[in-house]
């Protein structure tokens, strides 16, 4: 087989082996499509067991999800809210959304994610205020922390609970990549104030587009549920709002997709589990590091990354492209992005050194021990 006839691995493609045709042709065989039915029941109480919360609302994406989430934990506008510099852009269009203003912090190379220590540090440029922190230099309060596990891998999430507690600010766990994954043996997604996930395409399941909000609190599901649905309060024939609210709801037949893709999960995350340490062996010796779980964690390993030699990633990107392997640098990080000039940004300099270094390797769950040959032969010949 030349290159031009090899198959392109893709970053992540879904699959679909499980009921799903079953369910969705229930919704098309009842007229059960939108935003009533009794799959958005069934894929929350499967999602709340999954994610070891006693309670989960299926809203229209991850996106959504963190709105909610901010709004439902109090975050108000023009207050700061801490994110992480290295990260997705929807966790910083979310505090956005809300009126308020990211706080960029660094990252720990062990776990790619936030660092409870420049956390600390960011909390000695605040006073304690009536409402929380007030940050000296802008005069704002700190309303929230928005963790985010990388690729899968957990944060050191007791520590950053910790300091988090101390200092009286919610931890809002920003898990869309992270289902499956756990950190000491509890599932993330259960481990701040409030969790979100995603379910976009090419999450590790699908509902074609979705997103949860993930929480022990009765009151703030009660909230985030009441506010997903445009505030509609509850009534035989009269159309009463009593809220500002927003169209989030999870549709039935994304739900109906979700639940048999849920079924699943187990399944999907020993897969990619394999896949990782495929990819281990291969890389072993080379000079390129794969990103192993961190220590107290275990990941779904949603996409194996590994660090490439300074200097060495664009080549080495161009050179898998060329092969038809999907490989990807990390985002851009989003302090460095105009979108958020003049934003409040912390040093970040291991930050900086995953994004020169990291790369994204194909990670669908369908991937053989031959694309794994394929793509690793490219990046450590
Ligand atoms: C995918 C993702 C989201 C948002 O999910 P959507 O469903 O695409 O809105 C948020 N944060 C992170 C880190 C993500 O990877």
């Amino acid at each position: 087989m030349t290159v031009s006839d090899a198959p392109f691995l893709a970053l992540h493609e879904p699959r679909f082996e499980g009921r799903e045709w079953e369910y969705v042709k229930d919704c098309l065989d009842t007229g059960w499509v939108s935003s009533a039915g009794a799959y958005v029941n069934r894929f929350e109480e499967a999602l709340a067991a999954a994610a070891g919360t006693r309670h989960a609302v299926a809203v229209v994406n991850g996106t959504s999800a963190l709105h909610l989430a901010l709004l439902a934990v109090g975050v108000e506008r023009d207050d700061l809210v801490i994110v992480p510099a290295l990260t997705f852009i929807a966790t910083a269009n979310a505090v956005t959304y809300c009126g308020a203003s990211p706080v960029f912090v660094d990252s720990e190379r062990s776990s790619l994610g936030m660092s409870p220590d420049a956390v600390q540090a960011f909390f000695e440029e605040c006073d304690e205020g009536p409402r929380g922190p007030v940050h000296r230099a802008t005069g704002r309060r700190v309303a929230a922390c928005v963790p985010m596990h990388t690729f899968g891998h957990p944060v050191r999430m007791d520590a950053l609970n910790e300091v988090c507690e101390r200092w009286g600010v919610p931890v809002v766990e920003d898990a869309a990549e992270a289902l499956g994954s756990a950190w000491q043996g509890r599932p993330c997604g259960s481990l701040g104030r409030v969790g979100t996930l995603s379910f976009n395409g090419n999450k590790i399941v699908t509902t074609g587009g979705g997103g949860a909000i993930t929480t022990d609190d009765d009151s703030l599901a009660c909230r985030v549920r009441h506010w997903s649905t445009q505030a509609k309060v509850p009534h035989p024939w009269r159309t009463i709002h009593d809220e500002v609210g927003y169209n989030y709801r999870m549709p039935n037949i994304n739900a109906a997709l979700g639940l048999a893709q849920l079924e699943r999960l187990p399944e999907l995350v020993a897969r990619k589990r394999a896949i990782a340490t495929w990819y281990a062996q291969a890389l072993a010796g080379t000079g390129v590091e794969l990103c192993a779980e961190p220590e107290g964690a275990a990941s779904n390993y949603w996409l194996v990354c590994a660090l490439v030699p300074e200097g060495r990633r664009d080549e080495l990107l161009a050179t898998l492209q060329a092969g038809r392997v999907g490989a990807r640098s990390v985002w851009d990080l989003l302090p460095e992005a105009g979108l958020h000039a003049g934003a409040v940004t912390c040093p970040h300099p291991a930050a900086l050194e995953l994004e020169r270094r990291l790369v994204s390797l194909p990670s669908s769950p369908q991937l053989t021990t031959e694309d794994v040959a394929r793509a690793t032969a490219r990046l450590a010949p």
